[in-house]
């Protein structure tokens, strides 16, 4: 028998996109529901994020995740978007701390036959001098391949096809499968603004046989409230982002490349009011409030001061002065083993549900591979990622 090629995706953020879109491009008719009227109103509406490699000697799971996914966000990012004003490829800093450093293995320059040979070396003292640094003793690691990137045009690009339907303003309620048709039948909440006069609702429906859950940190909720299941230990983590325009005489005294350490700090970002500068984020485990604050602002800069101390002292009078310091919040969804959860949610229970949430903070660099393994899964094609990846990723629902 064919298989029937009509999903549902809840979820409109760079999760959701990236599916509908690796489904699309495999001949799938997609609609995209999302409670926002547009999509990425939640983590995915971070301005601008850092696309890196998670750098471990040991090459752990989230090493090799990160490296795959690296290379699918740039690949896409290259074909669709443009260089400079979308994304920019300008590498990326690690910096390691000393303090931390104790924990970990000391960083091997890998050789030619190292998986890391062209993600990750030893920073330069060219580098290191742009960012303000003392190249002495210096632990600090370069991923050439590493770039900044504006999630909402990665989404906007991943939607740009004819069969995807996204439709806003539509929140899932319930769902149930239905005996008689075998198809998934979501009950879907249709917020409708009134102008001056708040909203009102009506309440619509839609069908399909496969259903993709993309609902980043609201996944807790959907969980518990429309399927009746526990979490699976995913959980909030809010964070603000502070941000600035850029006097023009500090275009040469910002490096040109992305900083990620204890926080990150990006630069020479367009925006339409001019050139940005964008560090961050607090991370606030267990919270999922979105609330600016200056308390988030003075954590920020006091990270700055440590990540890039020579750039914290150039922006220092613009700190000084809070009507120049811009916020951006949001919250991430994040699993206990810091892996994104991706599969089916219970082949068994709930046949033709997947899942694809806990992001974490690299949504950017993981989700179009993650997207390719949850659409390779629902065709029940041969996975490209290796199995214990996949194991360590799988949605662990416990028994009924
Ligand atoms: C402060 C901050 C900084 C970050 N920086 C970086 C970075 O530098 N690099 C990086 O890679 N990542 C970064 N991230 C993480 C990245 O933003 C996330 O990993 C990614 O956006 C998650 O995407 P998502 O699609 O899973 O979730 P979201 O973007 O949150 O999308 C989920 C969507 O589901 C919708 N939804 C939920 N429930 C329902 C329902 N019942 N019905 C309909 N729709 C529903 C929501 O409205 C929402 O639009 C950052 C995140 C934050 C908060």
């Amino acid at each position: 028998m064919s298989l029937d090629k009509r999903c549902i995706v809840i979820g409109a953020g760079v999760a959701g996109a990236a599916c509908a879109r690796a489904l699309v491009d495999r001949g799938w008719q997609i609609k995209l529901l999302d409670i926002a009227k547009e999509p990425c109103a939640a983590a995915s509406g971070v301005p601008v994020g850092v696309v890196s490699c998670h750098a471990s000697p040991d090459d752990n799971p989230l090493s090799q995740l990160t490296r795959a996914g690296l290379q699918a966000t740039i690949a896409f990012a290259k074909a669709h978007l443009i260089e400079g004003q979308d994304w920019s490829p300008v590498g990326v800093l690690e910096r390691r701390f000393a303090e931390s450093d104790k924990a970990k293995k000391p960083w091997q320059e890998p050789g030619e036959d190292s998986v890391w040979f062209s993600h990750v070396k030893l920073a330069q003292e060219e580098q290191l001098r742009q960012a303000g640094l003392n190249a002495d003793s210096s632990h600090d690691l370069w991923q050439a391949q590493g770039a900044w990137i504006k999630p909402m045009a990665l989404v906007r690009a991943l939607l740009s096809s004819d069969d995807i339907l996204f439709l806003g303003l539509h929140e899932v309620e319930s769902m149930l499968k239905s005996p008689a048709t075998g198809e998934w039948v979501l009950r879907i909440k249709h917020h409708i603004p009134i102008p001056g006069m708040g909203s009102s609702f009506t309440y619509t429906s839609a069908s399909a046989p496969h259903v993709v859950l993309a609902t980043g940190a609201h996944t807790p909720d959907f969980l518990n409230q429309v399927l009746y299941e526990p979490d699976m230990g995913l959980h909030p983590i809010a964070g603000q982002v502070s941000w600035g325009l850029q006097a023009p005489s500090m275009g040469e005294e910002l490096p040109k490349f992305a900083v990620n350490g204890h926080g990150s700090f990006v630069a020479h970002v367009p925006t339409v009011e001019g050139l940005a500068w964008y560090t961050g984020s607090t991370f606030d485990r267990h919270e999922s409030h979105l609330i600016a604050s200056d308390e988030a602002h003075a954590h920020n800069r006091q990270r700055l001061g440590e990540l890039l101390p020579a750039v914290a002292d150039k922006l220092a009078s613009q700190w000084n002065d809070t009507t120049q310091i811009k916020a951006w919040n949001g919250v991430r969804c994040a699993s206990i083993n810091r892996l994104p959860k991706l599969g089916p949610l219970d082949e068994k229970r709930f046949p033709g549900l997947h899942m694809l949430s806990a992001m974490g903070s690299r949504g950017l660099t993981l989700a179009l591979l993650c997207a390719q393994a949850v659409a390779d899964r629902i065709e029940g094609k041969p996975p490209v990622l290796a199995d214990a990846l996949l194991k360590a990723m799988q949605c662990e629902l416990p028994e009924a």
